[in-house]
């Protein structure tokens, strides 16, 4: 079972000429739109320490949404999601899948670097969640994976432990979710990564048959 499918449309498509802005009209331009609001905007209190705000990165045609949490260190200072250690090891994941981090769309709930690298407070995710709701919509990804516990409950209105959602298919706005550990909680629990490689397992068969459908949809 592989993703040869996808790269074979995706180099069909790159031949034929056909790109991002044909395929979802006047998508390139609203992301860069809301990239300029990021990197203005003043709506919860870390934008007072950050360097700048991180969108996203990848492709915006990917049928592949990661989500993690929020920018760190290395990110803050590149304005790229996921480039530091925990970066390189998401990069080594979606090799292991096939595909290349360009060919999936990249991003975290929040976009501005909490302090201290602790984990975002609730008025801080409700005030920038309206970015990623909006980067949903333009993406349209067919599948998301979100990636440790903070991502998993601010997209899914829940609040359970990373044990009780992991490797479980979940559903929001009719996409199907797929929760998996971060990798930043891989590098310090590196016995946790074969329960990750099951879960990358399950998206690579949702890429090659199709994602599994909401519970009442025909
Ligand atoms: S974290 Fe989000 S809401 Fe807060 S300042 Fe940054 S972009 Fe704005």
């Amino acid at each position: 079972m592989g993703t040869g499918w996808l790269k074979k449309r995706l180099e069909l498509e790159k031949l034929m000429g056909v790109d991002a802005l044909f395929r979802k009209p006047g998508v390139s331009a609203e992301l860069r739109k809301l990239e300029d609001e990021v990197r203005n905007c003043t709506r919860c209190r870390l934008h007072e320490g950050r360097t700048q705000g991180v969108v996203a990165c990848g492709s915006p045609q990917a049928a592949l949404m990661f989500i993690g949490e929020a920018p760190g260190r290395d990110e803050d200072a590149q304005g790229i999601p996921f480039v530091g250690r925990a970066g390189k090891l998401l990069d080594q994941m979606i090799l292991a899948m096939g595909l290349q981090r360009e060919e999936v769309y990249i991003t975290n709930i929040i976009k501005s670097r909490p302090p201290n690298n602790r984990e975002p407070r609730t008025d801080e995710v409700e005030a920038c969640f309206p970015y990623l709701e909006r980067q949903i919509e333009l993406i349209q990804p067919q599948i998301i994976c979100t990636l440790g516990r903070p991502a998993t409950n601010a997209l899914l209105g829940i609040n359970r432990s990373m044990g009780e959602s992991r490797g479980k298919w979940h559903f929001t706005r009719g996409i199907a979710v797929l929760p998996t550990y971060h990798p930043a909680y891989l590098l310090r629990s590196p016995g946790q990564k074969s329960k990750a490689w099951q879960d990358l397992r399950k998206l690579i068969v949702a890429l090659a048959e199709g994602p599994p459908q909401a519970p009442g949809l025909f």
